[in-house]
Order: structure tokens, then C-alpha cells, then sequence
């Protein structure tokens, strides 16, 4: 690896602010409780805590709550998940409405504060929406596979949703109707995660493939970039629009912090062909030319960059290619691998070790003046973190109304 090449400007190290590891469960979700030194966290033995940072320097509940079981009604299982107030000072958390939206277990929950929308998706497959303030259900959609991924679009009022197959579906959502528009199909794994940023139309989506792709929407031009650094399935997303940063995790604990303020350019496809396109030696299945040229059939290879169809040997250099997604090094030709400058070379993105199988990030930046951190949510434990030096952007997860899903 060109490990004494810089980074980018943008690429800068996070730093562990703080560490909240008084769970006897899996963690399965935490967010950050903006303007407050509070964190959400929502355990597997169905626990809620809300932790406030106290004089100590160290973090304590306020609130302990054991969230109630699922339902059972009519002599069907619903699957629910509740909606809580939170009081002002953060000691009181009481259920104010119940959802009974699912007939398995309830995937992804996610509201929608413009809207006063709550969109929820199960394992029954159905994709549904409901209105908060009335606590019905206006419309439902059935999916082809689970949704393990879904954002939404206040302004075209577009639903994404990614599912087990490996495919982001697009709905347009009416009030009580939805439509689909279409579907982007990327990846070779499941969708484990959408980021949705809508001041540049993109899409993120992260796969247990291994990779993210970006999808260009906002840009008219149809580019899906896809971002190799991860080594294992990526399980969360974030994105960081202020400073226009994609924070992904995954479950060996990797955290990349993507530079999303460069230009990449999409991967080029595979050429096709009989032989080498550089040295013209015989592919092995191309007995006319071996036999002509008495030469023995080699193995087929492409390069990264150009895509072109070359031999092992025309192809011996490995580079890596930020610019094309590619943060680790990566077959290409002896002609491209001259064309790739240094500069060319520098990192877009960091990469950090939790040593934790990490499932979510959630990131929020307070106004200015105010420290800009971080919460990763994982197995067993909970940290803060703050982006060294930067500010991010807030997300709308816990802005204006205070909402805890349960799984
Ligand atoms: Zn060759
Ligand atoms: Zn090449």
C-alpha cells in the first residue's frame, strides 16, 4: 500500500470521544440526542436508555425502560412498534401510540418529520406508511424480498427501498396510493443499508458485498460509483452533508470515512476478447490462434482502469484508484499503472478500526460552536465519537419530535 502518500485535505482521522459499555445486551440502535451530551440506545433485551453525560465526565441513564412485548390480536400475531415522548428534561419517557403495522417482525422504521409520516417494513414483506399525528395507516406496499433499507425524499415524496435481494426499489408515495418508478439492481449481495442525501440527490446503498454504490440521481447522467474499501458486509451508513462525508461501518468493525467532496468516475465494463489486447498472446480457449502461432493459451485478466482484456503478465502491477472507488490496490495494466500519478494514488477516504461489529453510525453536528461527534452503534457496547476539527451536518432523527422504534 502507498501508505506515505497524504490524504486528501477533507480525510481526517475521527477521535474516541467517549464510551458508554455498561450494556448487558447487544446494542441494536443508538442516536445521538441533538443539542444535548445524550445518547438513545435501544438493546436486544428490549431495553431503552436514555444516557446523559453528568458532571462526572461519564454518561448515566435517565431513563430505563423495558419496552413491552409484541401483540398478540384476533388470533393473529401483529408485529408493532410504539411511539414515545420524551419529557423536556430527558427523566420521563411514556408511550403515547402503538403501531400494529406488520405480521412479523417490523424491519426498519423511519418517520418522516415533514410529512408526519412513519414508514415501516416487515418481514412479511409489506412496505407500509402511517400517518403520525392520526396513528392511521394510509397506504401498504408488498415488496418482492425483506427490506432491510429504507429512506425517503421529502420534496419528490420518493420512498427507497432496499431489500434482501440485492435491488433499491423507487416508489412515489401519494397519501393513501404509492407507485412504483423503478429500481436500481447494483449489487451481488443483499442491501444492508441505504443513505439517502437529498441536497445532491444521492443515493447511497452498502451490501453484505462488500461495497457501496453511490447512485448518482441528482446528476441526470445515470453514474453508479461503487466504493471498494470495506472487507467485510458493510452494515451502516451515514452521510455528513456539511461536510459531504460518508461515514460506513461493518461488521468486522471497520468505520471508512468516504471524502464525497471529489470527483470519481464509474468503473469502466470488461472488454471482451480472443486474445490479449496488449501483447495479442492467445486466451486459452482460443485454439485457432495457438495453433497458428504455435503459442501457448494464457489466462484472462482486466484492467481496472481501462477495462481492457489483458494477460497475467501485461497486468503484474496491482495500484489502488481512489478516484474510481478503488481505496484498495487493484489489477491493472502495465500502461495504466504508468498513467496513475501519486497524486492520483492519495487515499479519499480514512479507515478506522473499532474492533467492534458495527451496525449503525449516526451523526449530528451541533450549530457552531458546539462539538461535532458521532455514535456508532454495535455489538455490546456504544461510543461516541467526534469528527476531529469538522462539522456535521444534523440528522432529522430525533429533530423536533422524539421517536424510538423497536424492532
Ligand atoms: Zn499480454
Ligand atoms: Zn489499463
Amino acid at each position: 500500500m502507498a501508505s506515505e502518500i497524504q490524504p486528501h485535505p477533507q480525510a481526517r482521522k475521527p477521535c474516541l470521544l467517549n464510551k458508554i459499555d455498561a450494556f448487558q445486551e447487544v446494542v441494536s440502535s443508538a442516536v445521538i440526542i441533538p443539542k444535548e451530551d445524550g445518547v438513545i440506545s435501544v438493546s436486544e433485551d428490549r431495553t431503552v436508555r436514555v444516557w446523559l453525560k453528568r458532571d462526572s465526565g461519564q454518561y448515566w441513564p435517565s431513563v430505563y425502560q423495558v419496552l413491552p412485548c409484541n401483540m398478540k390480536m384476533c388470533g393473529n400475531f401483529y408485529f408493532a412498534f410504539q411511539e414515545f415522548i420524551l419529557s423536556e428534561d430527558y427523566n420521563k419517557m411514556s408511550p403515547a401510540r402503538t403501531y400494529q403495522a406488520h405480521q412479523s417482525r417490523v424491519t426498519v422504521v423511519l418517520f418522516v418529520l415533514e410529512m408526519e409520516w412513519l414508514l415501516s417494513t416487515g418481514q412479511d414483506k409489506n412496505f407500509t406508511w402511517h400517518c403520525s399525528e392520526s396513528g392511521q395507516q394510509l397506504g401498504t406496499y408488498h415488496t418482492a424480498a425483506w427490506v432491510t433499507g429504507l429512506q425517503f425524499d421529502v420534496e419528490t415524496r420518493h420512498a427507497f427501498v432496499g431489500d434482501q435481494s440485492g435491488q433499491v426499489t423507487i416508489l412515489k408515495l401519494e397519501q393513501d396510493s404509492c407507485s412504483l418508478v423503478t429500481t436500481f439492481k447494483g449489487h451481488t449481495g443483499n442491501v444492508t443499508a441505504l443513505c439517502w442525501d437529498p441536497i445532491q440527490r444521492v443515493l447511497f446503498s452498502g451490501s453484505s458485498d462488500h461495497s457501496i454504490i453511490m447512485w448518482d440521481i441528482g446528476g441526470r447522467k445515470g453514474t453508479a460509483i461503487e466504493l471498494q474499501g470495506h472487507n467485510d458486509k458493510v452494515q451502516g451508513l451515514c452521510y455528513a452533508s456539511h461536510t459531504r462525508q460518508l461515514i460506513s461501518c461493518s461488521c468486522d468493525g471497520g468505520i471508512v470515512i468516504w471524502n464525497m467532496d471529489v470527483t470519481r468516475q464509474e468503473t469502466p465494463e470488461w472488454l471482451d476478447s480472443d486474445s490479449c489486447q496488449k501483447c495479442e498472446q492467445p486466451f486459452f480457449w482460443n485454439f485457432k490462434q495457438m495453433w497458428d502461432s504455435k503459442k501457448i493459451g494464457l489466462r484472462q485478466h482486466h484492467c481496472r482502469k481501462c477495462g481492457q482484456a489483458v494477460c497475467g503478465k501485461c497486468s503484474s502491477k496491482r495500484s489502488t484508484i481512489p478516484l474510481m472507488g478503488f481505496e484498495f490496490e487493484v489489477r491493472v495494466c502495465d500502461s495504466c499503472h504508468e498513467s496513475i500519478t501519486d497524486e492520483d494514488r492519495a487515499p479519499t477516504a480514512t479507515f478506522h478500526d473499532s474492533k467492534h461489529n458495527l451496525i449503525m453510525p449516526h451523526v449530528w453536528s451541533a450549530d457552531m460552536g458546539h462539538e461535532p461527534c458521532g455514535v456508532l452503534r454495535f455489538w455490546s457496547a456504544a461510543v461516541c465519537m467526534k469528527l476531529k476539527g469538522q462539522e456535521c451536518e444534523a440528522t432529522v432523527a430525533l429533530e423536533g419530535k422524539r421517536k424510538i422504534q423497536e424492532n
